[in-house]
């Protein structure tokens, strides 16, 4: 048997495990020694792996290219060269008539890897010329890189998973660790048996809040009242670091006008919160020698979720708790490479590295590296924005690499009509998805375990992952097919293998440049920024309070308050929040083709309601039950759970039985466009 070393692909936290191999054939998983796991890891660490072995599928793996003459007719399976040539001749054609930026792109953040996220966008800005690419960021944290990158000037967590645990104070504010990231809760727990005050800000009683020392209960949607009367009660009662707000940081006086009136007592109508339990919970915060915020999609999935994350970032600002180890900011990016997909320039507005793509000296560095004369200056379309692009005419083609929006994006009946009028549908996967079974033209992939790639784990660092098995069928590596896409429309690319890639990256960002593959087998694990190769890397960000802003200070900022976009009323009376199962990861297309894990939880997955709502509605336990919003109706079934705060319930977005993403509502967040996954009005009713 051997075993093969590689990172967990199912979240961001970069568990580093061993695949066991035995005849060409994986057998087990076993904890490895990584920086965040430390020889530990969660149930889809140990179990999410054989779908790697194509038996017991219930999806079918994608094995040979397809393509569809015509809409609604049968795939047709046909060579790499009839694929590559027919998806090709189609996209030119498209450019031609349409422009460029007619064309829609997606990266991907799961087990793809950096490298193939690279080339995905290299070929959208060099070969068809557009800045419209994007990632599931957009969905997820969009919101933590866009606020982080304005107040601190990073979009990033700005100190490391292992940190957590050796911090005198977390502040948990939307975020279900122990679903999300399993083994980050382990650091919370590790921290709190070392004496640390843990404090839990979620509607839900999650997990984290069995062994919170303050368990704040607040009302779905008023994030940004709670996080206003932090500051207030930190300035009122001068818990602030005064020398430090007056040395590295910058716009005071407006961030103390606005906050003024949000006493706890204001917004206790808005929170739901005794105003007690919120000047005990920050003092608590503001008081501990080292303190973290980590948040999660309760913060980010809102309509002001921008607002929210610079409001947190200005508590660790005010406070002090910036710059040294076990303190800082900590948005825990949920998809496994949703941060390397960002890091490569997997966004409309951003290269590789963060350059901006209106940075007209960075994009004419990178062109000059990649052969064309100039790339494009406008900042790109987001992948919320799809749909509505099509309806007018904007978009006529997609090519979506590893993402499944018509399981994953909000209000799932506009995406399919939008779908239907794409000339264009291009699906690069592993497993026949929903959206692939809408696709024009399927090109297969190797599957992570398949293929040699890096990852970056939520907190900036940097693994390498090696193949352990051959991929079934006619596949090839993601990077491969980009590649051919390419040299087909005209922009000849090829690599030998994804070290060149990494080391063209490396070549270009100066936050990588250090980050070699030696350096990452050496030490297992190298964070960015790594600027050169005697650099090993850095675990927390703004050493000596020096912030990557413009001005080098860190900004305070805060927002007034609004409410949801949509309300409760009688005929919709319940706020759906979605949430996910611990046992799943994004789609399900990986982790629901993995026997341990379908048993654990399957179809038709469940909405959790509180015992009174569900005595109310006539609702009983584990009975189908029908929701619906005003968008659409889903079946599913009843969990009923005293966690539940009353007046909401919870259902996981991973279903296709029960997709709740029939009924959520697109709202989007106007600065980072993410949408208000958080918040529906939905009614429940027995059958
Ligand atoms: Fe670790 Fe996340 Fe994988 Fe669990 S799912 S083993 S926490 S990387």
């Amino acid at each position: 048997m051997k075993k093969v070393i590689t990172v967990c692909p199912y979240c961001g936290s970069g568990c580093k495990l061993n695949l066991l191999v035995e005849n060409g054939k994986v057998v087990g998983a076993e904890a490895a020694n990584g920086v965040t796991n430390e020889g530990e890891l969660c149930l889809k660490g140990y179990y999410g792996w054989d779908f790697l072995n194509d038996t017991k599928l219930l999806t079918p793996r994608l094995k040979q290219p397809m393509i569809r003459r015509s809409r609604g007719g049968q795939f047709e399976a046909v060579s790499w060269d009839e694929a590559i040539a027919f998806a090709s001749s189609r996209l030119k054609t498209i450019k031609a008539q349409h422009g460029p930026d007619s064309i829609m792109m997606t990266g991907s953040s799961r087990g793809t890897g950096n490298e193939s996220n690279y080339v995905a966008q290299k070929f959208a800005r060099a070969a068809i010329g557009t800045n419209n690419i994007d990632c599931c960021a957009r969905v997820c944290h969009g919101p933590s890189v866009a606020g982080l990158q304005v107040t601190l000037g990073n979009g990033a967590m700005s100190n490391s998973i292992c940190e957590i645990e050796d911090t005198d104070c977390i502040l948990v504010f939307g975020y279900n660790a122990a679903d999300s990231h399993p083994i980050v809760a382990r650091r919370i727990l590790k921290a709190k048996e070392k004496g640390a005050k843990i404090i839990v800000c979620d509607p839900r009683f999650i997990e984290t809040a069995r062994i919170a020392d303050l368990y704040l209960p607040l009302k779905n949607g008023s994030n940004m009242a709670l996080v206003n009367a932090f500051a207030n009660v930190l300035i009122n009662e001068k818990l602030y670091r005064q020398a430090f707000v007056e040395q590295f940081a910058e716009g005071f006086e407006e961030y103390q006008a606005l906050v003024a009136k949000y006493t706890p007592e204001y917004t206790a109508e808005i929170t739901g919160l005794d105003p007690e339990l919120v000047r005990k919970a920050i003092r608590m915060y503001a008081q501990s020698a080292t303190a973290t915020i980590l948040w999660g999609m309760g913060v980010t999935q809102w309509g002001q979720a921008v607002d929210v994350v610079k409001g947190l970032s200005s508590l660790a600002t005010l406070t002090g708790n910036l710059g040294r180890p076990n303190v800082g900011v900590g948005p825990v990016r949920g998809q496994n490479n949703v941060q390397g997909a960002c890091d490569m320039g997997a966004l409309p507005n951003t290269l590789p590295g963060y350059y901006s793509v209106t940075d007209a000296a960075a994009r004419e560095r990178f062109a000059r590296a990649w052969g064309v004369p100039s790339l494009p200056a406008e900042t790109g379309h987001s992948l919320t924005e799809v749909p509505h692009l099509i309806e007018e005419g904007k978009i006529k083609a997609y090519y979506i690499f590893g993402e499944d929006p018509l399981q994953t994006e909000p209000d799932l009946g506009v995406m399919r009509k939008a779908f239907a009028k794409l000339d264009l549908i291009i699906v690069q996967d592993i497993f026949m998805t929903k959206t692939a079974m809408m696709a024009d033209v399927i090109l297969p992939a190797t599957s992570w375990g398949e293929h040699e790639n890096v990852f970056s784990s939520a907190d900036r660092g940097f693994q390498r992952c090696y193949k352990a098995v051959d991929a079934p069928g006619d596949v090839k590596d993601d990077w491969q097919i980009h590649s051919l896409m390419a040299t087909a429309m005209g922009y000849p690319m090829h690599y030998d293998n994804a070290q060149q890639i990494w080391d063209e990256l490396r070549g270009l960002c100066h936050l990588y440049t250090g980050a070699t593959y030696e350096k990452m087998a050496d030490l297992g694990y190298v964070q960015w920024p790594c600027p050169t190769e005697d650099h090993p890397g850095t675990p927390w960000l703004y050493e000596g309070n020096r912030f990557d802003t413009p001005s080098g200070k860190a900004l305070l900022f805060a927002a007034e308050w609004r409410a949801p976009r949509e309300q409760v009323d009688a005929d919709y009376p319940l706020g759906l929040c979605t949430v996910r199962e611990v046992g799943h990861y994004s789609c399900r297309s990986m982790t629901g083709n993995c026997s341990a894990l379908q048993t654990l939880a399957d179809e038709p997955g469940y909405v959790q309601i509180h015992p009174d709502d569900a005595a109310r509605f006539g609702v009983q336990d584990q009975a189908l039950v029908w929701v619906a919003s005003r968008r659409g109706k889903v079946i599913t079934r009843a969990n009923i759970n005293p966690r539940v705060n009353a007046g909401a319930v919870y259902m996981t977005y991973q279903w296709w039985i029960g997709a709740c993403n029939e009924l959520t509502a697109e709202h989007l967040d106007p600065i980072s466009k993410t949408p208000e996954y958080k918040f529906s009005a939905v009614k429940i009713e027995a059958i």
